[in-house]
């Protein structure tokens, strides 16, 4: 990657940063979650609205860090449209790319603008706030399912 492109990637997150879309708590979402990372005192709680096996809409409300607010921003934005295991490969690759334990190209077509937190790998304290939001998103997903399957 290339300075210039660093720079344009980090505008991109900045912009999220400042503008969060999808900044909204959701009154009919089917999924929610809400997430810590006491490290850094990011708290995000992620709203997921699925219909027909996709999910309709994404949104998040919370506070935290740049990164963290960003990193919910642009990841509401990717979910929208996507089926559950689209979001869960989606989390994985994004997991990958950010923990720096992936062979997977930075700049692949599937992150697409996510690739933007590749540089996040360069800072372990940094990485929990970018992947807060996913894991969150993660324990949303799961948890609605346990409630459809447990307690009987
Ligand atoms: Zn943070």
């Amino acid at each position: 990657m290339t300075s210039g492109m660093r720079e344009l990637y980090q505008e991109v997150i900045l912009d999220h940063s400042k503008r969060p879309r999808n900044f909204r708590a959701m009154a009919d979402a089917t999924h929610t979650a809400t997430g810590n990372n006491p490290l850094c005192g990011d708290r995000v709680e992620v709203y997921v609205r699925l219909d027909g096996g996709r999910i309709a809409d994404a949104s998040f409300v919370g506070q935290g860090c740049a990164i963290s607010r960003a990193s919910a921003s642009m990841m509401t934005e990717a979910l929208r449209g996507r089926t559950t295991e689209e979001a869960h490969a989606l989390f994985t690759k994004f997991h990958g790319m950010v923990t720096g334990d992936s062979g997977n190209a930075p700049d692949g077509p599937v992150l697409g603008k996510l690739s933007a937190f590749a540089g996040v790998s360069e800072f372990p304290v940094r990485v929990k706030c970018a992947s807060l939001p996913w894991h969150t998103l993660e324990a949303a997903l799961v948890r609605a399912k346990e409630t459809v399957t447990t307690e009987a």
